[in-house]
Parts: structure tokens; C-alpha cells; sequence
């Protein structure tokens, strides 16, 4: 068991997540330019490994940014103004595909469903069926606001069917769940560096089959600086389209190393036995979950409690265990415990004991 102090918490918010040392020190590397042979053949690993964690053959953009500006390479590069776009929102995230379609002038349709709850795919094949001009249905994998995990499989079979195009979050879902963007049809698949590849912030990642690229090839102005155009033919030349954050493409080099050495199968099993033993472990202390199983994700855990806030400050001050917060309207309504990064069952363990003493105490 690792000891936690103030100045080395144990940090359980679902994103950032723990970086192990391995993937830190690649960060005080020499910084080297990104147009010469060494670095090269860092991307040229890079991106094999990239479509490895993604389960594709497509072609993987690192953008240098967080996981909103990977969400803004999708939509800004597919819509036209007055396209029709459904949203399919089960949480914050959710609104934020929202808050992009309508960016770019998209006719945005809202099905939302009660914040802790999933998307089926009956709800989507509802609204198609009755609108068969959909251009683009947004949805997130896994909610990180709620931890609830969507069955994207069979909503994006639903979408596929009804020819439009699958926009998907994966930013804290790849990497810690389950996710096949090919065997599954996903058409764009979306993701950044902090969550389930355990490295720091900072990169973003894009993911986008033919499909997708059929309608970026309509889109009347593409985005500058995600342009998947720049960024495609730089991925054909082991390169990119311009300065990237070189020390962080280092980190991830190694991290997907890492993944690669564990199996991306067994590193998405491990989350889910974390996930269920934290499950169930709050459930014992008479802890009430928002998302119900079966609809949990292995990556998040939200829990109700009107004494969210004290519980987290009391976890941060006496144990040294950060954890996440309720976000938008579930502010002080729930804390959230995530379960990426490097971490162990040892951890979950003590998080579960130390909370177990709060509850007495409070
Ligand atoms: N989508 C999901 C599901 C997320 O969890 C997050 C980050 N919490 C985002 C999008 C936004 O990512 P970022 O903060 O990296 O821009």
C-alpha cells in the first residue's frame, strides 16, 4: 500500500487521473524538434498504438488540446448551418455536443434523459424514424458527470441504419471501457490523454471512418486548425500539421506502451473490478449510487449524498484522497470516485475504509 500525503495525494477524480512515474519521467526528457527522423518514429509508433487502444484501422489525429477541442475537430469539420443534428444527453457532456451543433448554426434536436440514466437505442430509432434528414446524432459513452455508460453499440447500429453519422464522446470511456469504434460502428470516435490512457492533460485524439469522412468532404468550412485534410496527410508521413506538445506526445508514448504490455482487454476488465468493488462497497455502507447497475460505467462512480462537499473535504484533509465533485446542477448533490489512472485495488480498499469512518463521523 503506497502512502499518501498532501503533497502526494491519492487523486480519484475521474480526469486527470494518477500518472505513474514511468509515464512522468518521459516528461523531462530533452525537448526534441518535431520535424526530425527520431521524433518520426515516435508518431509512426504512436499512431499504430493509438488505433490499437481504439480497436481501428482509421487514422488517429492528435490535436494538441483537450478532450473539447478533439469535440470541436468533430463538429466543426461535419456541419453545414441548419444540418440537422440529433443530441442524445444524459449529462453535462452531453449539452457540451450541444453547445458545439449549435455553434455552428446546426438544427440541434435535444433528447435528454434524467441525469443518472442511459440513452437506449429505442430512443434514438424513435426520433430518426421521424426524421430520416438527421445529418449527425452526438452522444457520449461514458457520462463522466453521472457514470452512467451508454450501449453506443447498439445505438450507433440504430444510426447507422438510418444513414447518419455517429458522433461519439470517448473522452473518459477509451482506454477504460470497452470501446470497438470498427466492430461496434462508430463513425467518429473522440478521446484525450487524461483519462483511461493515464497521462496528463494536454492531448486530444480523433478518430473518423469513411463514412464520416464522405460528409467532412460537404462541410463548406472546415475547421483551421483540426482540419482533418492537414491532419490526415500528416498522419501518412508519420508527422503533424504543426508544433505538437512534444513532451506530452513522449508521456503517451510510453503510457500506450504500457496499455499495449497490459492488453487493452485486461486493463478494461481491471477497471470494471475496481468499479464493482467500489459498487458494491458504497452500497455496504448504505451509500446510494445515481447510476444504477446495470448502466455503470468501470470509469466513474457518482454517489448521492447532500453532504457531497464536507465528505470531499474531509477525505482531502484527513486521508489525502481527492475526490470529484457534482458538476451543473448536481453541484453538492453527489461526489463522483473515479477508477483510472494508476491505481490499485489496494486503493479502492482504503478509499472505501476511510469513507466508511466519515460516515461515522458525520
Ligand atoms: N467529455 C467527457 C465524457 C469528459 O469526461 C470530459 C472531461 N471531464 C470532457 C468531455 C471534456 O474534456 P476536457 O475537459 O479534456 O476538455
Amino acid at each position: 500500500m503506497r502512502n499518501y500525503s498532501a503533497q502526494n495525494p491519492l487523486l480519484l477524480t475521474p480526469g486527470p487521473v494518477m500518472v505513474c512515474d514511468e509515464v512522468l519521467d518521459e516528461l523531462s526528457k530533452p525537448v526534441i524538434p518535431h520535424r526530425s527522423k527520431e521524433f518520426s518514429e515516435i508518431l509512426k509508433r504512436v499512431y499504430s498504438n493509438l488505433k490499437y487502444v481504439f480497436q481501428t484501422k482509421n487514422d488517429i489525429f492528435i490535436f494538441p488540446s483537450s478532450g473539447t477541442g478533439a469535440m470541436c475537430g468533430a463538429l466543426e469539420n461535419l456541419i453545414n448551418p441548419r444540418d440537422k443534428v440529433l443530441s442524445l444527453v444524459c449529462g453535462v457532456f452531453g449539452n457540451r455536443w450541444t453547445e458545439i451543433a449549435k455553434n455552428r448554426n446546426a438544427e440541434v434536436h435535444i433528447i435528454e434523459v434524467p441525469y443518472g440514466k442511459t440513452i437506449t437505442a429505442d430512443i434514438a430509432e424513435d426520433f430518426l424514424a421521424k426524421n430520416k434528414d438527421t445529418k449527425i446524432v452526438t452522444l457520449t459513452h461514458c457520462e463522466t458527470s453521472t457514470g452512467a455508460l451508454n450501449n453506443i453499440k447498439s445505438i450507433c447500429s440504430v444510426i447507422k441504419k438510418y444513414g447518419a453519422i455517429s458522433v461519439v464522446d470517448g473522452v473518459s470511456s477509451v482506454g477504460s471501457c470497452e470501446c470497438k469504434q470498427d466492430e461496434w460502428g462508430i463513425d467518429v470516435l473522440v478521446s484525450a490523454s487524461q483519462k483511461g490512457l493515464g497521462c496528463p492533460p494536454g492531448l486530444g485524439f480523433l478518430s473518423a471512418n469513411n463514412r464520416a469522412w464522405d460528409l467532412y468532404k460537404q462541410c463548406q468550412t472546415p475547421s483551421y486548425y483540426f482540419n482533418w485534410d492537414y491532419y490526415k496527410k500528416s498522419v501518412e508521413n508519420n508527422s503533424v500539421p504543426c508544433t505538437p506538445a512534444i513532451s506530452l506526445i513522449h508521456a503517451l508514448d510510453r503510457a500506450l506502451d504500457i496499455i499495449k504490455k497490459e492488453g487493452i482487454g485486461n486493463l478494461t476488465a481491471r477497471r470494471e473490478n475496481y468499479s464493482q468493488t467500489l459498487y458494491h462497497g458504497l452500497t455496504d455502507l448504505g451509500l446510494e449510487p445515481l447510476t444504477l447497475e446495470p448502466d455503470t460505467s468501470p470509469a466513474v462512480v457518482a454517489v448521492k449524498s447532500e453532504k457531497s462537499e464536507e465528505i470531499r473535504e474531509v477525505m482531502k484533509k484527513d486521508f489525502h484522497i481527492i475526490l470529484a465533485g457534482g458538476q451543473s446542477d448536481l453541484y453538492s448533490k453527489i461526489f463522483r470516485i473515479g477508477t483510472l489512472g494508476d491505481i490499485t485495488e489496494d486503493d479502492i480498499d482504503y478509499t472505501l475504509n476511510c469513507l466508511a469512518k466519515i460516515l461515522k463521523k458525520i
